[in-house]
């Protein structure tokens, strides 16, 4: 994407404002922007104890915005290693499905959800991959009434990122711990465009960008993606009637959202059964507190028949492993090497981050909003047309600038879509 607001402009906007007003830019764009929450609606926010500054600006903001109530559940990563330590082994296959039940129940009645994101990505590095697995299984379980409710879209909801020291010390761990914090805030501040003068019409402009984009792409109605590169020759089959996505949309409650922020992506539905080759990741994988290095996995007829990593090739293993869908693919986007992300050099080892500095596939759970009227369809109907369902949803970075796709259409013919990762 081409920036909307010139370089020069930053230095001289950001050192007038404290951390603090740009805290409140950032929980104000979350509102308005990510969430587009409404009056009278309710609110459920989750954040981490260490981001309490942010979700303190958030529910000012939601209550100026005319929230009926903000509900916030505070984690804290100290007290989830105490479970690994001192938890007994049939902890693991536990979660709070009651709580997960009540956040579902609270979507079904029109509540706006908000994520704080933000964490050690190296949490749970050193714990026993098994507990590891088994907890994670366990959760997905909980709460995948919940998290279907998202997927199919019913809510306006929104992802936002809150540094934290330890997230800042895995990202700078070069730096003191305050330089790293306020290093990372600055990071977080420039890709969620807090730099620019106005970013709540930074980020409208930018929403138009991504949906112009993803609306060129529908108009190709691509068969296939062909990826080429080191280490990459794969060949992506795409549903009939699969629709490429950008920036926000509507939720089916009527309320515009744009999900992820920062956002720089254009993605779509793979075909489950449609994915042949071998395709190498490009950036480390940061999931669920531990790290996956140099994967690379092989496909046939959409199922991962082969997959390797040099490091935490075991958590790979029993992450695909997790149900049958866990091998399959269910989302493929696409983000030039330019992006905003990709230029500040930097590795967030945070999806929220990391998936939108490089094109990239996900494993599991596909987004029923990539069908035309897929959010109506039942899960068998979504499945005859292609769409993967699993309860994980992992994504890992596949683009560089040696990366080159071609869109392949119905008969045949291949067209460069991207070259050396921008778009052709
Ligand atoms: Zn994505
Ligand atoms: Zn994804």
């Amino acid at each position: 994407m081409p920036r909307t607001d010139p370089m020069p402009e930053k230095a001289a906007i950001t050192q007038q404002r404290t951390h603090e007003q740009k805290l409140d830019q950032l929980a104000e764009v979350a509102v308005k922007v990510g969430l587009g929450l409404q009056p009278g609606q309710e609110l459920l926010m989750t954040a981490s104890i260490d981001a309490l500054p942010l979700a303190r600006r958030i529910t000012e903001h939601a209550y100026r915005a005319g929230a009926a109530l903000v509900t916030t559940l505070f984690t804290d990563e100290e007290s989830a290693l105490m479970r690994y330590r001192f938890a007994p082994g049939e902890s693991f296959d536990r979660a709070a499905a009651w709580l997960y039940d009540g956040m579902a129940a609270a979507f079904k009645s029109g509540t706006a959800r908000l994520a704080i994101a933000g964490g050690n990505p190296m949490l749970l590095s050193q714990q026993d991959p098994e507990k590891v697995s088994r907890a994670n299984r366990a959760l997905s379980q909980a709460y995948r009434p919940a998290l279907e409710l998202i997927t199919r879209h019913q809510i306006n909801w929104t992802i936002v990122a809150g540094a934290t020291p330890a997230w800042a010390a895995a990202v700078f761990p070069g730096d003191a711990p305050d330089a790293a914090l306020a290093k990372l805030w600055d990071a977080i501040f420039e890709a969620s465009r807090i730099h620019t003068t106005d970013p709540v019409s930074a980020w409208k402009a930018h929403d138009a960008d991504l949906r112009r984009r993803a609306a060129r792409l529908n108009e190709k109605r691509y068969a296939a993606l062909q990826y080429r590169g080191p280490g990459t020759d794969f060949r992506l089959g795409l549903p009939q009637d699969h629709l490429w996505l950008g920036g926000g949309s509507h939720a089916q409650n009527g309320f515009y959202c744009i999900p992820n922020l920062p956002t720089e992506e254009i993605f779509s539905m793979p075909h489950k059964d449609r994915a042949d080759g071998t395709v190498t990741a490009t950036k480390p994988l940061s999931h669920q507190g531990t790290m996956i290095e140099g994967i690379q996995v092989r496909f046939e007829r959409g199922r991962i028949v082969e997959a390797r990593a040099t490091r935490g090739q075991e958590v790979l293993q029993k992450l695909i492993e997790t149900d049958e869908g866990a091998r399959r693919l269910g989302e493929v986007a696409l983000v030039p090497h330019s992006s905003p992300i990709a230029r500040s050099g930097i590795v967030f080892s945070n999806t929220l981050f990391d998936e939108n500095a490089a094109s990239h596939i996900a494993l599991g759970q596909a987004y029923a909003s990539c069908l035309r009227g897929g959010e109506k369809l039942t899960p068998d109907e979504l499945a005859a047309k292609g769409a993967n369902q699993s309860l994980i949803h992992v994504d890992w970075m596949i683009g560089s600038d040696r990366l080159d796709i071609d869109g392949v259409t119905a008969s045949g013919s291949a067209e460069p879509l991207m070259r050396h990762g921008e778009w052709a």
